[in-house]
């Protein structure tokens, strides 16, 4: 048996169709993930892990079908009081990914039950940003009423007046995958033709397990779904964690609070340490570094 492929996303088209794919296998971009969210607490249930697997393997998927370059972020907000406060990840169209979750351990539910994934996120939302490189960033908002990410992203393409597009994620403690099928505009087939197939690859893919999405090589998942279609594997591209932290946002992050708030701040400490959620590293702004923010750019001498 070949090994699983790792950190890598692979586009993949059925030949003579107006039907492609992407296919992706995480590992040490989600364990770099999951070694961050173990240094923010303790008592984190194995379920929060996986969902991050499954956050991460979805934005990957998503940022594939990005036409431009930017920023795909995929974020829950969960709505009642309960343990998990946020969980988040985001992939660049350069392929770096990062996620984090914010979870209260106090506030666990004290059954397994409570850790799956519609007793920690019923009721809330789940939001898509797409943030372009250039030009305006776009939005939309899924209320969470399924049994898992993958359900509610299906949903969420049922609704929106896309291309049809499904996604299957999953993730043990090791590694996270995911699959996507996506119908393109009419090109090769007639419309009866391309909906035809898509059923028919979709009911294949959905026979897909967890198990095996997470434990064989791309080449061997798709030979087991789609062996009997004409499919073209393209190279993989690389992805791996990194996060976009920098000084100046994290600037900018100050400046936005306003002067007043920082200078309170100041009467209090003699230095502001903003730690970055997703990697840990922590800018230090001194008061006199803090209060130039607050002065104009001077004007450029020509
Ligand atoms: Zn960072």
């Amino acid at each position: 048996m070949s090994k699983p492929d790792n950190d890598v996303l692979q586009r993949f088209l059925f030949e003579q169709s107006d039907v492609r794919g992407e296919i992706v296998s995480l590992q040490d971009s989600y364990q770099a993930v999951l070694t961050n969210h173990r240094q923010s607490g303790q008592g984190i249930p194995a379920a929060i892990d996986t969902l991050l697997g499954e956050f991460l393997s979805a934005a990957a998927l998503l940022s594939a079908t990005l036409k431009f370059d930017g920023i795909i972020t995929l974020q829950a907000k969960p709505k009642n009081e309960g343990a998990l406060k946020l969980i988040m990840a985001d992939c660049t169209r350069h392929n770096n990914l990062r996620a984090v979750a914010r979870y209260e351990a106090s506030k666990a539910p004290s059954d397994e039950q409570g850790c799956d994934f519609r007793s920690l996120l019923d009721g809330g939302y789940l939001v898509i940003t797409i943030d372009p490189a250039k030009g305006k960033r776009y939005q939309s908002v899924i209320a969470i009423e399924h049994d898992s990410l993958s359900a509610c992203l299906n949903t969420y393409f049922q609704q929106s007046e896309q291309l049809p597009t499904r996604i299957w994620l999953a993730a043990d403690e090791h590694r996270a995958a995911g699959l996507l099928l996506q119908a393109l505009p009419i090109q090769l087939q007639s419309l009866e033709q391309r909906s035809e197939l898509w059923q028919h690859l979709s009911l294949l893919a959905d026979t897909l397990k967890a198990d095996e999405q997470v434990a064989l090589s791309h080449q061997q998942q798709l030979h087991r779904l789609f062996h009997q279609e004409e499919l073209q594997l393209f190279e993989p591209t690389a992805l791996q964690f990194s996060c976009s932290c920098s000084r100046s946002r994290t600037a900018n992050m100050l400046i936005s609070l306003g002067e007043k708030e920082i200078q309170a701040i100041f009467e209090e400490q003699t230095s502001i340490d903003v730690g970055c959620e997703f990697c840990h590293y922590v800018y230090q702004f001194s008061a006199e570094q803090a209060a130039r923010l607050f002065i104009d750019e001077p004007p450029t001498l020509h």
